[in-house]
Formats: structure tokens, sequence, C-alpha cells
């Protein structure tokens, strides 16, 4: 059973990063630690950071200084975070970590980015209605696929990493932007239909497979026409495959097929960069629900194929309903591949220290492969004794 924390480098100072690494993994007995890349926000409060407890950061922007060379010829470039300045903070952060003894690994975002979405809007999600969607890039244009490949090879070759952990990978949907503001009741199902990608380079494969995507088109433009008026029926329907595949008379399920296909292919890509390149390994965010996958385009099958390990998020259901979907993930993906858990030691996420314990014992009773445990600076003081706690139970 590994134990990593994961946490943003804003977390630490320069000059005393070294010594806080050495008591995480001495003292805390953790095996490793995973670094956020890019800034999820655009305010970060760090009330236990090392240095600036407010940090004021560009959405999506990185906290690496990228190597040019990585991406001659494309016209797109991770952008370094303000924050960096002149300096490359993962790079102290990796090397600082690796020094003292622990595993490395950065966790990388694929296609929630809207600092690149705003200056390049020809990459990201057009909606059935023509409307851009800036934060969310498309995985099948060509160009976020290049780019997201070379971003990983830039980490890979350039720091010491040994595994890479991918999140947003796929078709992500509107309401994964954090401030968005409306008076419309968003269901799972509206999200989704808002958020379907018709972008040239879906169009064009779609075609290409003989889907008649015009029509799948019109439909969710209709649908979503009705819906700004009154909420409709679909709309208010739960989004289960077995239903939504049939629509528009089976060509919804050849779309869907299309889009795993698409997913698919751009995760063998990055694992082609991150494993067989470099020999790092892969952790891929899945879902508690791993039924639910095919709705951002991530076909299970190919999940286990591809990846080392999955990382599903406790903090979707209540602390006590964790141990059947951990059950239900091992039934679906076996034991052909890792299962991990992220746990969150905050009462953001859980109510109380015991209810976070219930959900590390869970893990432990269900024998999950490792546990990465989110935050440090961004949590209270008191909370680092539920780390502790949840490390030598997790150890014993
Ligand atoms: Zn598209």
């Amino acid at each position: 059973m590994q134990v990593i924390l994961r946490v943003f480098v804003w977390d630490f100072a320069p000059n005393t990063m070294s010594s806080t690494f050495r008591r995480l993994h001495n003292e805390w007995g953790l095996d490793g630690i995973s670094f956020v890349v890019s800034n999820p926000s655009k305010l970060l409060l760090l009330p236990n950071a090392e240095q600036g407890r407010f940090r004021y950061a560009d959405e999506g922007a990185v906290c690496f200084q990228p190597e040019r060379s990585w991406y001659a010829g494309l016209n797109i470039m991770p952008v370094p975070s303000e924050l960096c300045g002149k300096r490359n903070p993962l790079r102290e952060a990796t090397e600082k970590a690796k020094e003292v003894g622990l595993r490395v690994s950065a966790v990388v975002t694929c296609c929630y980015n809207p600092i690149i979405g705003k200056q390049h809007p020809e990459l990201t999600v057009q909606n059935a209605l023509g409307d851009r969607i800036l934060h969310l890039l498309c995985p099948a244009n060509p160009i976020v696929r290049e780019f997201l490949a070379r971003m990983v090879g830039d980490l890979v070759t350039n720091y010491p990493l040994d595994a890479v952990e991918l999140e947003d990978l796929g078709y992500l949907n509107l309401t994964k932007f954090p401030s968005l503001t409306t008076d419309l009741h968003l269901t799972p199902a509206a999200d989704f239909l808002l958020s379907r990608c018709f972008c040239e380079h879906c169009y064009r494969t779609a075609t290409e497979r003989g889907i008649e995507i015009e029509r799948v088109r019109f439909f969710v433009q209709t649908e979503l026409e009705q819906f700004f008026i009154a909420p409709t029926e679909l709309a208010q329907s739960p989004l289960e495959w077995d239903f939504w595949e049939g629509l528009v008379e089976g060509e919804a399920r050849k779309t869907i097929h299309m889009r795993m296909d698409i997913v698919s292919s751009l995760l063998a890509l990055l694992v082609e960069q991150i494993f067989h390149k470099h020999e790092k390994r892969v952790h891929v965010e899945g879902h508690l629900l791993p039924a639910s996958l095919w709705q951002i385009g991530i076909d299970r099958y190919k999940l286990r194929e591809l990846a080392h390990a999955i990382e599903v998020d406790a903090k979707e259901v209540p602390p006590d309903r964790l141990p059947p979907y951990l059950l239900l993930n091992r039934q679906v993906f076996g034991n052909q591949v890792e299962l991990w858990v992220r746990l969150h030691p905050s009462e953001r996420f859980v109510p109380n220290r015991q209810a976070f314990l219930a959900q590390v014992r869970a893990c432990k009773e269900q024998k999950v492969d490792g546990v990465v445990i989110v935050g440090y600076g961004s949590l209270r003081r008191q909370n680092w004794d539920w780390i502790r706690e949840a490390v030598s139970l997790l150890k014993s």
C-alpha cells in the first residue's frame, strides 16, 4: 500500500522545503508526493503554506517553465504561472522531494484549460448551438493531442518523476468550470447536452465513420432550444447508457462509441510518451461509478488495458458509502490495473475526523493499492494529524 500526498508547489518555500519533505517522509511515513501542475482556480487560500497564504493565479497556468524545443512547430505551449517569476518551482520541488527519498509524481490536467482555450478558441469544444466552451479543449483536435503528448514528454524528461497522474481526460462538461453563474438548473443531462462537441474535427471523424452527425447535432440543438424555454423530459432523465445510446435511432450510440475511441487513442498517445518511451507510470482519473465513464468518453476496457492505476475520488460519495463503490471498481477492473483512492482530510468533504478515518479503513479493508491524500498548505493545521493517523492506519 502506497500513500502519497497531493500538494501545490506553492505550499512550500525554497529554503525550507527540503526539511519539510524529509519530515513528510520520515515522520509522517509518506511514500510519495504529487505536485499539481496547473492552477485550478484564480485564488488559492493556503493557510498553512510556508510562504504566501493568498495566491492570485491564472487558472490553467502551470508551475513549471516549459522547455521550448518540446513545442517546436506547434503554436501553443503551456503558460507558466505568474507566480513562477524567473524560477522553475516544479523543478526545485521535485528534485528536493526526490533527494529525501519520496516518490514523485505530477498531476496533469488534460482537457480543462481556460488559459489555452481563451488564447486559442479553435482548440476548444464547440457545442450543438455553435458556441465555443473556452475552458474545455476538444480531445479530437490534433493540435490538442500533440500539445498534451509534448507536455507530458517535457515533464517526464526534465523532472525526476516516477509517475504522471492524468486528470480531466476526455469530453468534459460545462459545469467543470468552478465559477459558473446561471439561473438554469443544470441537471447532469442538460450539462451533457450543452457540452457535446461538434467541432470540425469531431464532425469530420464522424462523417468518415458514416455517422449521421448533422442529425445528432440537430437533435441536441432542438433539445437545448426547448430546454432554454422550459424544463424538458430529456433534460430531467438520468444519464444512463441504455437510454441515451438509443436516441436518434442509434446514431447516438455510434457517436458515443466514436468519442470513446477518440479518447482511448489520446490516452494511448500519452501512454506511449510517458511509459513506452520513458518508463514512468501512468495513473488515470476514473470514477467511483465506472458505468458512468462513457459520459466523458472513457472506455473502461481500454482504460484497464492502458493505465497502470486508476484513481477514484472519494469526495463524490458520502463517507459511509465508500466501500460498495470500491468493490464495484474492483469487480469492473479486476486486478489487471491498480486501484487508488483520493481522500480529502477536510471538513469540506467529510464531517469529521472519525468519518475520514472510516474512509481510510474502507481503503485498507478493500485492499486498494494506493491512497492519495489531498491537501497540505490548504488544510487546517489540526487536519495534518488526520493525515498522520491515516498513514499509520494504512501502514499497520
Ligand atoms: Zn470536437
